[in-house]
């Protein structure tokens, strides 16, 4: 890690205000904000302690924090319990509440009222527990976005059964890591999936894992395509024959606060992946607060979050958050653009969506489809847009905020991750001022700083390490079964904070602006440059649809800058045209040395750039490391074949 600062050159000065018919429907006013968070600094136990008090405890806790560095205890010796906390405990006001509505890839849509989600989970709960699943074991859970994921995950919390959920796209490899590392005793799978049309093999893949899994005793198989698949007697079993027997009754079991809640393993930039460890107490009032207060919920908002339940997103924002505020949950199998681009924004107007959370990558896919897709379907539902998973750039920021929300939506760009368990940065949707491309203001409870490799707090504007001062309830609590990881790769980088892996800088205002991984940070000519302003001078050309930037061993500039990128359809440039494009905006400094023209970037299956494959490809190297995460491996072999110019 170098201790110089990452320097901050483009300058992004557009910015907007919500809308008077916004602020008029909320009471999260700018002061509010403002008063809660000085008390949630200043006394972060009183503030908790106060919103816990929402929420269920079979028993009440004695305090509310025990901080040892690093390791954290939230809400010590209360006892509680999610799903009870997201199902039972509405079912009196709001038993008949939509709580679902989920609509497969093929248009067939299924609805659960609270009552019978409540139900369904009972009944899987109790399926786990005749398969001999005990308080404390781990569950793998491999299943394509269907209701089952969510029954799953609420019945697993149900029973204190800790559950590891992997992406349904990964392949087996990646998944019998993941059971062995959690030392998984069950795993719950689907026949199949849909994507694009066609049917994933899942239970193919789990055969394959499961050949070399010592811990796994049973595959619990859930019917989603029909397609034929191998039954091992004794240890699969069908979830449609094993729900039979079963009772409807199920009382969930009050669990110590620092029970693990669940593992998910998030590959980082390089390296084993990590089972990163959230704890339930903690993670439970964390998840509760930010949905409620980031997407300024109301009671009939029809919310949807487009993630997978295999990343955090779909975690604390498709289960956990929605559900434990009592909301009515949209949830999509399949691809957007099947059949074709035009699909979110059907299911938008056949629904009336009225929040929409997604990524950038999806953004900027759709800006690239063209605006015609959205404009074709009326979209007045919506009243609120979120943004997660990559810094947007500010050119796909207007697209969302003109194209789809008609200027009358807010957007919210959260910056969080797998291991901050639920959002901290942001703006408030009533409250603040937008700036395109700069996610906002701390949550809650956050104490984010910018600071140099020693710690010392960096000046407004100044670039380099965003960090976190002090513990907050949901917090990672370790790397499953590394402790040491945790303490150095989170705690031990910078002494006494949270060090997050991101480049930022905080302006004037004290708004934060993410410009990329610390490890794909470009130096050029002892230039510090972040990727994401480079990349958003490339994306603020009309031709170009996205783009990455890589540092390539330079001799004489340290790295010179290779840009990778993609056109919009219809859209031409030449490379001295981007190169020049570039330098306007940014400075001679940023201007790319080579630029490659590609049909797709390598992403990684929830979306995120790899900019660490690229960076072997733009130095002529072999790719190394771990790729099982990556989308579509044949986007690497065409960039390695594609001229070069
Ligand atoms: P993961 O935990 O795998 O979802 O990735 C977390 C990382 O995604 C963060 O460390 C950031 O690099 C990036 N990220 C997520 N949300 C944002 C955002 N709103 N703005 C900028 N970067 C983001």
């Amino acid at each position: 890690m170098s201790d110089k600062a990452i320097e901050n050159v483009l300058h992004e000065n557009r910015t907007f205000q919500p809308s008077e018919a916004y602020t008029r429907t909320t009471s999260i006013t700018r002061e509010v904000y403002e008063q809660k968070y000085q008390q949630s600094i200043e006394n972060p136990e009183a503030f908790w302690g106060e919103v816990a008090q929402d929420l269920h405890w079979f028993e009440p806790y004695s305090k509310v924090l025990d901080w040892n560095e690093p390791f954290a205890q939230w809400f010590v010796e209360g006892k509680t319990n999610l799903s009870y906390n997201a199902l039972d405990r509405h079912l009196e006001q709001k038993g008949n509440k939509t709580a679902i509505i989920w609509e497969g890839e093929d248009g067939e849509v299924r609805t659960y009222t609270y009552a019978e989600l409540t139900r369904e989970v009972k009944k899987f709960s109790n399926v786990l527990l005749n398969l001999g699943v005990q308080t404390g074991d781990r569950v793998t859970i491999y299943l394509p976005m269907i209701p089952e994921a969510a029954f799953a995950m609420l019945a697993c919390a149900r029973i204190g059964a800790v559950h590891s959920v992997v992406f349904g796209g990964f392949s087996s490899g990646a998944l019998s890591d993941r059971i062995n590392d959690a030392g998984s005793k069950v795993l719950i799978t689907a026949d199949g999936g849909y994507r694009r049309g066609s049917a994933v093999p899942l239970k193919r893949n789990a055969d394959d894992a499961a050949e070399n899994t010592p811990s796994l005793q049973h595959i619990l198989v859930i019917k989603r395509t029909g397609q034929d698949v191998n039954i091992k007697e004794g240890r699969d079993v069908w979830y449609h024959e094993a729900v039979q027997n079963v009772s409807e009754d199920h009382d969930a079991v009050p669990l110590d606060a620092q029970h693990p809640h669940f593992i998910l393993y998030t590959s980082g930039s390089t390296g084993k992946p990590k089972g990163v460890l959230h704890a339930l107490g903690g993670y439970m009032v964390n998840t509760y607060l930010t949905t409620q207060t980031v997407f300024d919920l109301k009671e009939d908002d029809i919310y949807w979050c487009t993630a997978d339940v295999g990343w955090i997103t779909g975690h604390s924002y498709i289960v956990y958050g929605p559900l434990l505020n009592g909301a009515t949950v949209l949830m999509y199998e399949g691809a957007p653009n099947h059949p074709d681009w035009g699909r979110f924004w059907k299911i938008i107007e056949d629904h009336k969506v009225t929040i929409l959370y997604t990524a950038p990558t999806a953004i900027r896919s759709f800006m690239r489809a063209g605006s015609e897709y959205p404009n074709s379907h009326d979209l007045s539902s919506l009243r609120l847009l979120g943004s997660v998973g990559e810094p947007i750039n500010p050119e796909a920021w207007i697209w969302y905020y003109t194209v789809i929300g008609k200027e009358k939506c807010p957007v919210v760009d959260t910056w969080w991750q797998t291991e901050t368990g639920s959002i901290m940065i942001t703006t408030l949707p009533g409250a603040h001022t937008m700036k395109p491309g700069s996610a906002g203001v701390p949550m809650y409870g956050v104490d984010a700083a910018i600071v140099d490799a020693d710690g010392h707090v960096l000046g407004a504007n100044e670039g380099g390490f965003l960090v976190v001062r002090k513990p907050w309830p949901s917090m990672l609590r370790t790397v499953y079964g590394d402790d040491n990881r945790y303490k150095t790769q989170y705690w031990g980088e910078i002494p006494h904070v949270y060090f997050a892996g991101d480049g930022a800088r905080r302006d004037q205002d004290g708004y934060f602006t993410i410009v990329g991984r610390i490890d794909d940070v470009l130096n050029v000519s002892g230039h510090r440059l972040g990727t994401m302003e480079v990349e958003s001078a490339l994306v603020s050309h009309p031709a170009v649809a996205e783009a990455a930037v890589v540092g390539r061993p330079d001799p004489i500039k340290g790295e010179g800058i290779v840009a990778f990128v993609t056109l919009q359809t219809g859209f031409d440039a030449t490379e001295q045209e981007l190169k020049a494009h570039v330098a306007k905006e940014i400075g001679a400094i940023a201007r790319p040395d080579d630029i490659r023209f590609a049909e797709a970037l390598p992403k990684t299956r929830s979306g995120k750039i790899m900019r660490r494959l690229l960076r072997q490809i733009a130095a002529g190297q072999e790719i190394k490391g771990d790729t099982s995460t990556l989308e579509d491996v044949s986007v690497i072999e065409k960039l390695q074949k594609a001229p070069q110019q």
